[in-house]
């Protein structure tokens, strides 16, 4: 018994203290070997286990709108596609879809749309924020993904309630970043966002799209190291797809699916490996390019799962890549079809817990911690 505790606790110390140089990380973004990344995804897996649980937290995201003033070449809403029919849900109906989240106890929802900074949006978004609070009587953990704003921007709906707060960075090549947007999209603006963010007190979270065109091994082995460096909370990358009304799709030729499967799977567990206890979430863009896209990403070292609860009749509206899955699918079909992916893994879902980032907990010393009667907690469940 003895000996058996002291195995597990160094195979713990070794896999939270696995570090890894930039040109190892190189090395296996280069492979291919279908082994021997195996085995990386299992290690990566098994430093999940040993930080995060053997648990997989909801995080239900609303996709509210779909109006957006920025052009980015890859986007399928970018404001010049004028194929894209625009809507804004009221807010009634985004409480509406962030009750069945409550409801179904999935402890926290994501607030995403296009990027807007107009004073209308800002103060929809603060009320939205104290009546969903007011709702959920502070019980459901919110995120925003609502792009660059201003520092009181950010402040104002601090103070109404959202604690959460998602910015990819895109790339954290500032060259390739400029390749990728029109002049006016500056990286340094991105990059000062994220600051700002942090500096509010948020949980922040970012990320970046893999297997972009002109993106190489080296960006990505530098994009790992941007989200060390900038002591991130929680990560949500993926890989990136080609819309076919975006300027990008110019570049779809080269556009390899299996290649950007499988960078994204092993970013993950790269991520995980050098960023033991922060959140990663295995994003929907891994399951538009394999059905169990999600699964794997989970096995390579993810944590997180955000099911789509936007209503159906706006979810083609808010196709950001093509080929996105679940557009003619409702919450309610997401969530049993999800349940039943992750149980066949042998994972738990954390309802009814917020799911706070660890790193954030340790971090700040100070994250808010959802009360729930105890006889709902599963024991392995340690947020
Ligand atoms: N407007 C906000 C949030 C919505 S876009 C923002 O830009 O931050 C959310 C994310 O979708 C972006 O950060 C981007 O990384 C991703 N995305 C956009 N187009 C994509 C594509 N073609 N393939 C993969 N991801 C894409
Ligand atoms: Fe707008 Fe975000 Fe798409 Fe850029 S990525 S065009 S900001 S929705």
């Amino acid at each position: 018994m003895i000996i058996l505790i002291f195995i597990t606790l160094k195979k713990m110390y070794k896999y939270s203290m696995a570090s890894l140089t930039k040109a190892e990380m190189l090395s296996w973004l280069k492979t291919e070997d279908r082994s021997e990344l195996e085995k990386l995804y299992e290690k990566a897996y098994a430093v999940k286990l040993a930080n995060t649980g053997k648990v997989v937290h909801f995080r239900g995201i609303i996709e509210f709108s779909n109006v957006c003033s920025k052009n980015c070449y890859y986007c399928g809403i970018r404001k010049d596609n004028k194929n894209v029919k625009r809507y804004s849900m009221e807010a009634k109906n985004i409480l509406k879809a962030a009750k069945f989240a409550l409801e179904a106890g999935y402890g926290s929802v994501v607030l995403q749309s296009g990027e807007r900074a107009d004073k209308v949006f800002v103060a929809l978004i603060e009320k939205l924020l104290k009546d969903l609070n007011a709702m959920s009587s502070g019980k459901l953990g919110i995120t925003l993904s609502l792009g660059e704003q201003s520092e009181a921007t950010y402040k104002k709906w601090f103070a109404a309630g959202a604690k959460r707060y998602l910015l990819r960075i895109e790339t954290s090549n500032p060259g390739l970043y400029a390749k990728l947007h029109p002049g006016d999209h500056e990286f340094g603006a991105r990059l000062a966002c994220l600051k700002l963010l942090k500096k509010t007190g948020y949980q922040v979270g970012t990320g970046v799209m893999i297997g972009l065109p002109f993106q190489t091994c080296e960006d990505l082995a530098d994009d790992l190291a941007f989200f060390k460096k900038n002591d991130i909370d929680m990560l949500g990358m993926g890989p990136y797809i080609p819309h076919a009304e975006t300027p990008l799709n110019a570049y779809a030729g080269n556009f390899d699916k299996k290649k950007n499967l499988r960078l994204g799977l092993t970013m993950i567990a790269l991520a995980r490996l050098s960023m033991p206890d922060i959140n990663i979430a295995a994003t929907t863009a891994l399951q538009a390019l394999d059905p169990k896209g999600r699964e794997l990403g989970l096995l390579a070292g993810a944590n997180i799962i955000m099911p789509n609860l936007t209503p159906t009749e706006y979810r083609a509206g808010y196709k950001l890549y093509d080929n996105k899955p679940c557009l003619d699918e409702n919450a309610e079909m997401c969530l049993h079809c999800l349940e039943k992916r992750i149980t066949a893994l042998d994972e738990k879902i954390g309802y009814n817990s917020e799911g706070t980032s660890k790193h954030y907990l340790k971090r700040t010393k100070s994250g808010r911690v959802l009360k729930i009667p105890a006889s709902k907690i599963d024991s392995k469940i340690s947020i």
